[in-house]
């Protein structure tokens, strides 16, 4: 191996990451796998260990990503909860349907979640006039199949501090989801902020 080999060779490409210490999510830890190709969705399943909650969904997902909100459901011990969207029409509760109840009526987004072992099996909006009308909220990490779409980007960072995230580690739970490609957000990702604030304009007539 000559000087520059040593000086500009694999060393350099393979630093090793700083923060592989620091827990997102049990599905990104280990790195964030790529979606196969041609993958066309699959089933949710519930964490009951009798009667679960099934629900199909006939659509690969979109803008999977960790959430550091307080409101989804997380597995045990994650700080973050990872989160996709599917269209509302292609989500179908196949199993088990009597167990699901409304974690909050009041809340934009309709968490159904399990009685028996609390797990959200999917969000819903109902008011028509919401950005995100006709899509349901979903946790792919709940599927036995592999090949969904992999989460993009980190959303509402920030909120794990209300759920009692100690405010001096946000430097390294950050540096770990940029390790992870995951990019940080305090609110969405700005193509979704783009589209939450067409839809507004288009609201109050001043785009078309
Ligand atoms: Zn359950
Ligand atoms: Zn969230």
């Amino acid at each position: 191996m000559g000087i520059l080999d040593k000086l500009f060779g694999g060393e350099e490409e393979t630093a090793a990451p700083k923060y592989s210490h620091v827990k997102i999510h049990p599905q990104v830890d280990n790195g964030v796998k790529p979606a196969t190709p041609g993958f066309s969705g699959g089933s949710l399943k519930c964490k009951c260990s009798s009667d679960p909650v099934v629900v199909v969904l006939e659509a690969q997902t979109a803008h999977n990503h960790v959430c550091g909100c307080t409101k989804c459901w997380k597995p045990e011990g994650a700080i973050f909860s990872q989160v996709a969207v599917v269209g509302r029409d292609k989500l179908k509760v196949t199993e088990n349907a009597d167990k699901l109840e409304v974690v909050d009526a009041s809340a934009a987004i309709q968490r159904h979640a399990c009685k028996g072992c609390g797990v959200h099996m999917y969000g819903r909006i109902e008011d028509t006039g919401h950005p995100f009308h006709g899509l349901d909220f979903v946790h792919t990490e709940l599927s036995p199949q592999t090949g969904w779409a992999p989460a993009e980007f980190a959303a509402f960072v920030s909120s794990i501090i209300e759920s009692g995230v100690d405010p001096d580690r946000m430097d390294e739970i950050r540096g770990r989801l940029r390790e992870l490609g995951l990019e940080p957000y305090d609110c969405l990702s700005p193509p979704l902020m783009d589209l939450i604030a067409t839809h507004v304009a288009k609201q109050k007539g001043v785009l078309r």
